[in-house]
């Protein structure tokens, strides 16, 4: 390991924020550099929740992913002292036939993970505030909960700084320009020489690497929170949820225990366009959608939201994201296109971005997500 390297870490978000620490911690020189600051609400970060789980319906390749990512939550905690994540379980639900229910419980078998199967009266008794419908299955991951993204940033930044990071905010980099051995960032400041970059600017992508051979389309997402009538949604149980079809969407109970925050998935997002210009007002009809929602599966929450947000993320073709050399440019590792699931990971993919910085490689089995070779995002 070269641990005296010195390293840039681009964007200090999510994933940046955990790069740093991870780089940190193996004694590499870090500087970073966010256009805002860590733990901002600007981006693809923020609304108090994130949902972390171990069983994965997109693809069960991610499990060990998410079991090293597990370990590094714990570390950080325990190194912070802060309570970053709260295990409270996440109830897949949906028609037994979907495909997507088909890989949590192919992930739950393949990797022994804690889980239970509830038939429709189990799930009334336990969990009232959910309607299922004929033909649903409903599966609690027992192993999940909620994380609070913006604590998590800022803690990890911090630590990093602690580390001996140092973090340049509400600095923009505005060109990343590999030269002999090394990289150049630069910003209105001026200029600093690296010998690797790791670039984890989340929307900005396609702003900041306008020759990016595989196409990140940028979303824009809308968390919306309503409160319940009723009080099933704080009892003793309080999980996180997921409903795979006929319309995707997710929802948390939120920390204090006043609201319960819904989102949808990929399908049902606008465009973005223009990260800098990201228009944050929700039209009453965007809301349709949601109080259909509500009206179907969780009647117990009121239909008229008492928080509306909306933040950004990338998304690529295959919702795999891109992670390694950027083409062209070894001395820069990209990490970009999460796709709507990175938070529960991104401690994971921070030390990748470590191992791939400092050494060039990783131990671990990103083969399915690398830049490497890759044709199609
Ligand atoms: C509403 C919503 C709900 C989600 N729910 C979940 C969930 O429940 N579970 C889950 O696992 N995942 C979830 N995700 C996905 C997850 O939040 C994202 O995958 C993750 O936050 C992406 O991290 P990132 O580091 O790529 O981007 P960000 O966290 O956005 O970080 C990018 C950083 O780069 C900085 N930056 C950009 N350009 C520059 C520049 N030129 N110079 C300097 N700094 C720059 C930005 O200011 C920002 O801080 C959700 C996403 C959204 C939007």
């Amino acid at each position: 390991m070269s641990a005296s390297k010195r390293v840039a870490v681009v964007g200090v978000g999510t994933m940046g924020s955990q790069a740093a620490w991870r780089l940190a911690a193996r004694g590499a020189e870090v500087v970073g550099y966010d256009r805002f600051a860590p733990g901002h609400d600007r981006s693809a970060a923020g609304g108090e929740t994130r949902i972390f789980r171990s069983a994965h319906f997109e693809d069960s390749r991610y499990v060990p992913l998410l079991k090293h990512a597990d370990a590094l939550w714990e570390q950080l905690q325990q190194e912070t002292g802060r309570e970053l994540r709260r295990l409270t379980g996440c109830l897949l639900m949906g028609p037994t036939g979907h495909q997507q229910m088909a890989t949590v419980l192919e992930s739950i078998a393949e990797h022994g993970l804690d889980h239970e199967v509830l038939d429709a009266e189990g799930l009334a008794k336990r969990f009232p505030q959910f309607r299922i419908e004929d033909g649903d299955a409903a599966v609690l991951d027992r192993h999940a909960g909620y994380i609070r993204p913006e604590l998590t940033i800022q803690t990890a930044a911090r630590h990093a700084e602690q580390l001996g990071a140092r973090i340049h905010r509400y600095t923009t980099v505005r060109e990343i320009v590999p030269v002999a051995n090394g990289v150049e960032i630069r910003t209105d400041a001026g200029s600093e020489h690296f010998d690797t970059a790791v670039v984890t600017v989340g929307p900005w992508v396609n702003d900041l690497l306008p020759e990016l051979p595989w196409e990140v389309d940028i979303r824009r997402l809308i968390s919306a929170w309503y409160v319940p009538t009723a009080d099933a949604w704080f009892g003793e149980e309080r999980p996180a949820f997921i409903r795979t079809a006929p319309t995707h969407c997710y929802g948390l109970p939120s920390p204090d225990g006043v609201s319960v925050k819904l989102g949808l998935s990929r399908a049902l997002h606008r465009p973005a366009g223009d990260p800098n210009q990201l228009d944050r007002t929700v039209q009453p009809e965007e809301l349709e959608i949601f109080t259909d929602l509500i009206g179907r599966y969780m009647p117990d929450l009121s239909p008229d939201p008492v928080r509306l947000s909306v933040y950004m993320e990338g998304y690529t073709e295959s919702s795999r994201p891109l992670v390694g050399p950027l083409p062209g440019a070894e001395n820069v590792v990209l990490l970009a296109g999460f796709s709507g699931h990175g938070f529960k990971l991104a401690p994971a993919f921070g030390d990748i971005a470590a191992d791939l910085a400092l050494d060039g490689t990783s131990p671990r089995p990103i083969d399915f997500v690398s830049t490497i070779d890759r044709t199609e995002a």
